[in-house]
């Protein structure tokens, strides 16, 4: 019986409501300063987020699309240049390549829905010049083998870690593997601020350094310009926002594990679902669970059947992946992507949810099945 309660996907106001009178104490200081171009709470924000990282240096960026652009640029990709992209990701990842000149070319996932080892490695051909692996959901791809496929063939490998703040592969925070990494800091992303932002993280001077350059009219700190450039600067409101929001962040990535391990225990049992792994299944990975997305046996019907109940879920990117918008002309086969698009569904995840929201999902997914 269809009731009036009510588990949106994601309760946007909140990320304001819930903390209120500090948010408005930070806008009101950011704003009588004056502050909003590259002052001091983005330069704080810079080195609190390396820190956090175990990197040297973060750039804060005006989103995390232009954070892939200029990294890519600043890592020497070129026209005529070919970077390997999983194309199980959001579609920002293939124009992040397809505008700093160079040529995406998608390939399959592996058993576990990330950039396939193996498939990275058929694709490779003598223009190859960097991989970007996608660390998503908050899961780290197992970097350990793509790196290895980069080592031995010579490329560079460039991480859209956009959606993985703070996650961890054999103890390493995703986005520092490669020459350069990249956070998103959109509003539903794991740490987000008030509209858009975006951070490129290093541990290379030189790369740090032409970011900055990039990002800012391609003006050095002397205010000369020293090369093109663009305008995308992290704003210092966002900036000071997520300064204050990085503070609470760690207990941000427990509640949301919180919330996996009990979709986790309720769902377990049901052969109809592939869940994501568990919280504390596999000491290699510390996932944080950006979303909870599962493989469903009759998907759409099972949405719909939630949706009644005012349960809300999300099909991610709009059911496809990115070589199957044809508009791009990234023409490929890549059953095991195509085969996940089909069934894939993601479940309300975030800090906002309560363990009786979460209790009332799983019990209303149960009774789907049970009714079959
Ligand atoms: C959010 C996201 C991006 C883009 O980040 P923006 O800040 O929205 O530009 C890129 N890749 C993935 C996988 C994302 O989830």
């Amino acid at each position: 019986m269809p009731t009036n309660r009510v588990v949106p996907f994601f309760d946007y106001p909140s990320l304001f409501t819930t903390q209120e009178d500090a948010l408005t104490e930070i806008l009101h200081d950011v704003l009588h300063r004056g502050a909003y171009i590259l002052q001091r709470d983005v330069q704080e924000f810079e080195s609190n987020l390396a820190e956090f990282l175990g990197v040297k240096y973060a750039v804060g960026v005006a989103n995390g699309t232009d954070g892939l652009l200029i990294a890519l640029h600043a890592a020497g990709i070129r026209p005529g240049d070919e970077v390997i992209f999983p194309a199980h990701t959001f579609v920002a990842t293939a124009a992040a390549i397809h505008f700093a000149g160079a040529t995406p070319v998608p390939v399959d996932c592996g058993d576990d829905y990330l950039c396939d080892p193996a498939a990275v490695e058929i694709a490779i051909t003598a223009k190859t010049r960097a991989i970007m692996p996608v660390q998503l959901n908050g899961r780290v791809c197992k970097m350990d083998q793509l790196q290895q496929i980069a080592d031995r063939h010579k490329c560079l490998i460039i991480e859209d870690a956009a959606q993985a703040l703070g996650a961890r592969y054999q103890g390493q925070c995703a986005g520092t593997f490669g020459l350069a990494g990249m956070f998103s800091f959109y509003p539903a992303k794991s740490l987000g601020c008030f509209g858009d932002g975006g951070a490129v993280v290093t541990n290379d001077a030189t790369i740090a350094k032409t970011v900055r350059v990039m990002r800012d009219h391609g003006r050095n700190d002397a205010g000369k310009v020293v090369a093109w450039g663009l305008n995308s600067r992290l704003d210092n409101l966002h900036a000071a926002v997520l300064n204050f929001k990085l503070r609470s962040f760690p207990a941000i990535i427990q509640r949301r594990r919180e919330i996996a391990s009990l979709y986790d225990a309720g769902l377990r049992g049901l052969a109809q679902l592939q869940l994501p792994p568990a919280p504390n299944c596999d000491a290699a990975h510390f996932d944080t669970y950006q979303n909870y997305e599962m493989v469903a046996e009759r998907r759409n019907q099972l949405r719909q059947y939630l949706k009644a109940f005012g349960i809300d879920t999300m099909i991610q990117w709009g059911g496809s992946a990115v070589h199957q918008f044809s508009a791009l002309g990234l023409q490929a086969a890549l059953p095991r992507t195509e085969g996940f698009f089909e069934r894939c569904l993601m479940l309300p995840m975030n800090a906002m949810l309560s363990n009786d929201d979460v209790a009332y999902v799983t019990e209303t997914i149960l009774q789907f099945y049970e009714k079959q």
